[in-house]
């Protein structure tokens, strides 16, 4: 097929030009003197990423949920009481691994669409008088709803209960893309993956960890070996690993650290801002509903969109591809067949975003779902003509 698939899914993301080339690299000896030159620099570089100043952050060869391994495994005991909110698939899944892991979970289980529940949060917690709750989680950005949750307010509600639990977000579709406060959220790991925000190939777990949590590594009785905390700060120290890097990947991190520098991380997260305001108004004017129940949700890394009673969201998702190569987001679990998605982070500018509104809005009447021609594509259009990245700092919300 001529031309090139435009790829709209809330990660992977597309790898910019420059990291490609970064990566494009021969192996190299691991143990080399120089190596410390090219690795200490990036434990350094990720922490405003991050949003902490004393924490660490460690880089694991994995995906995303080898990072939420490592921060579970690394701080907790078995047994260990765990609460989290069920708000779409990726909450499920790390309430999965952690009951796999021995931990007892306290799931709260909340409609599809709304966020991390605060009230909820604390009423348990503030039942839990002798604090065997050692764990709260949170999804700062749950991927298949397309709602992003108020980490801030969870640490609020911990510190108004003067409740010592440790605070866990997954950060995988948000860190690098949406402001993430680690430090003054008061978060104690931090989970991302390096084929979201950070616009790489799928490899790398990337985990901010508090020195309140790196202090409970020292009681956490959970087995650990290839995610031990400890090996990992051992070797770092000096700028290398336990054992093999995945140098390539390293290379790119660290092109990709120096595209989010140079653009500036406040001009990165109100890019992503205007980007999920521009599908937002392309959804509106499609007369379609987002699957995040309320505006202080919207996520600004992917819209989740519900297609009307009577269609099917896969046959949306399946036509984009195989008609005009357009990848767009497949709805998962409980919302398979009723929601599409359109991942809008990494790499991408507006003509990117408007081309994916296009895209799918001739997907949309290809299917039956009648939405008025060019109305989307003429919404987004004007949103991106009339906003600013100075005049708009969407990312704020939660600072408050
Ligand atoms: C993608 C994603 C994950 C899983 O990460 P993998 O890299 O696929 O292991 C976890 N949580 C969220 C919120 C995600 O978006």
């Amino acid at each position: 097929m001529p031309g090139r698939n435009f790829l709209f899914i809330p990660g992977p993301t597309n790898i910019p030009e420059r990291v490609r080339r970064a990566m494009d690299v021969p192996l190299e000896d691991h143990r080399r003197i120089d190596c410390p030159q090219t690795v200490l620099p990036l434990f350094e570089d990720l922490k405003p990423i991050f949003g902490t100043k004393t924490g660490r952050v460690f880089i694991f060869p994995s995906s995303g949920t080898g990072g939420w391994e490592a921060a579970m495994t690394n701080t907790l005991s078995p047994g260990d009481k765990v609460l989290q909110a069920r708000i779409g698939q990726f909450s499920h899944l790390w309430i999965e691994m952690c009951r796999r892991l021995g931990l007892e979970v306290e799931a709260v289980d909340c409609e599809w669409g709304t966020g991390v529940p605060l009230d909820k949060y604390r009423e348990i917690l503030a039942a839990d008088k002798q604090h065997k709750i050692k764990a709260v989680l949170a999804t700062h950005n749950e991927t298949a709803t397309g709602v992003t949750s108020d980490i801030h307010g969870v640490r609020k509600v911990l510190d108004d209960l003067k409740h010592p639990a440790l605070l866990y977000v997954d950060g995988v579709s948000s860190i690098g893309c949406i402001e993430f406060r680690m430090e003054e959220w008061g978060v104690d790991l931090a989970v991302a993956g390096s084929q979201k925000g950070f616009m790489l190939p799928t490899g790398l777990g990337i985990v901010g960890v508090s020195q309140k949590a790196l202090e409970a590594c020292k009681n956490a009785q959970l087995r650990r070996a290839y995610f031990d905390f400890g090996d990992m700060l051992r070797m770092n120290e000096g700028g290398w690993f336990p054992y093999t890097p995945a140098m390539t990947l390293i290379h790119g991190l660290r092109e990709s650290i120096n595209m989010l520098f140079e653009e500036g991380l406040a001009n990165v997260y109100a890019r992503h801002y205007r980007f999920g305001e521009a599908v937002r108004r392309a959804v509106a004017a499609w007369k379609l509903k987002l699957c995040a129940k309320d505006p202080k949700w919207y996520s600004n890394t992917v819209s989740t969109i519900c297609v009307p009673d009577g269609f099917d969201s896969a046959q949306v998702v399946n036509h984009a591809y195989q008609r005009y190569n357009l990848s767009l987001g497949m709805g998962l679990a409980q919302v398979a067949g009723k929601v599409f998605r359109i991942g809008h982070l990494g790499d991408l500018n507006e003509l990117m975003i408007v081309s994916a509104v296009a895209g799918t809005e001739m997907v949309l009447r290809d299917c039956g779902i009648m939405v008025e021609p060019g109305a989307g594509v003429a919404a987004a259009q004007e949103y991106l003509r009339g906003s600013f990245p100075a005049a708009t700092m969407g990312g704020k919300r939660w600072l408050s």
